[in-house]
């Protein structure tokens, strides 16, 4: 069966094979036996409904994904997700308040790949973790983009990625109250890897955050030996926080990868 998948917004995890479409269809469209809409994000959802009238007459269509089926129990590899992500358990135990994953942790089957999107990997049981590193023993340039708890970092966890191929390893800074994990976090892993190998998610403009605060916690990465990455909290509506203007400005200077080196060598100087 031949499916065209559909998708509202382009991540840097979308698929990009022939099949993937981000908008409405083409003018010359191959034949399909059914659409599938797949929707990650809530706030995508208008648009999600706008595309399916767009791509009505084309083939049977059936719209899914986390945001509306929440997320399944199964993962199929390459078709939703960018070739080489994998997902090995779905939900995490924490109801972080920020956080929009509020299902239990479930472990799914082990389907290989290089790049890991779980939601906490290390919440996982020990026989489970186990058996992802040894699936990614097989992998090369080996990424844990979906983040890893920091609190759950350890000396034998920094030392199992450390007997990996490992391209980047992600881990989060969401909330000023995490600090001292994430400070104990980093201490480890500078032990065992290169700055240019820890990146870390920092959430900025959650709750009563500033603007003064939040570029704090990204310095506090810079600082602490990690590579930081800002991302710009919206809420369940996808609603950015107000005014929106300078926190897209400041989340904008911390993406750019020139800023963030220049704030390292300034730090080294
Ligand atoms: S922010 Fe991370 S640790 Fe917290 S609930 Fe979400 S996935 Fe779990």
């Amino acid at each position: 069966m031949k499916i065209a998948r559909i998708f509202p917004t382009k991540t840097n995890m979308s698929p990009e094979d022939s099949d993937s479409y981000f908008g409405g269809p083409e003018l010359f469209m191959p034949a399909y036996d059914e659409i599938h809409i797949s929707v990650v994000f809530s706030w995508d959802l208008n648009t999600a409904y706008w595309l399916k009238r767009q791509w009505d007459h084309i083939a049977p269509i059936k719209i899914g994904g986390p945001a509306i089926n929440g997320e399944g129990d199964g993962f199929i590899p390459g078709l939703y997700l960018k070739k080489g992500i994998t997902i090995t358990s779905r939900g995490c135990p924490n109801n972080c308040a920020w956080c929009l994953i509020t299902k239990p942790l479930k472990e799914l089957e082990i389907k290989p790949g290089n790049n890991i999107a779980d939601n906490n990997l290390l919440a996982c049981s020990r026989s489970h973790i186990d058996k992802v590193f040894q699936m990614l023993k097989n992998q090369k340039r080996i990424k844990f983009s979906g983040g890893l708890e920091a609190e759950r970092i350890t000396d034998k966890i920094a030392e199992e990625i450390r007997g990996l191929s490992l391209r980047q390893l992600w881990i989060a800074y969401d909330h000023p109250g995490k600090f001292r994990s994430v400070e104990k976090a980093f201490k480890i892993l500078n032990k065992y890897f290169k700055r240019d190998h820890l990146g870390c998610y920092v959430l900025i403009g959650f709750g009563d955050d500033t603007l003064d605060k939040a570029e704090g916690r990204l310095q506090e990465i810079v600082d602490l030996g990690g590579f930081p990455f800002a991302m710009l909290y919206r809420n369940f509506k996808g609603e950015f926080p107000q005014p929106e203007k300078p926190w897209r400005k400041l989340q904008k200077y911390w993406l750019r990868p020139a800023f963030i080196r220049y704030r390292i060598k300034h730090k080294e100087d």
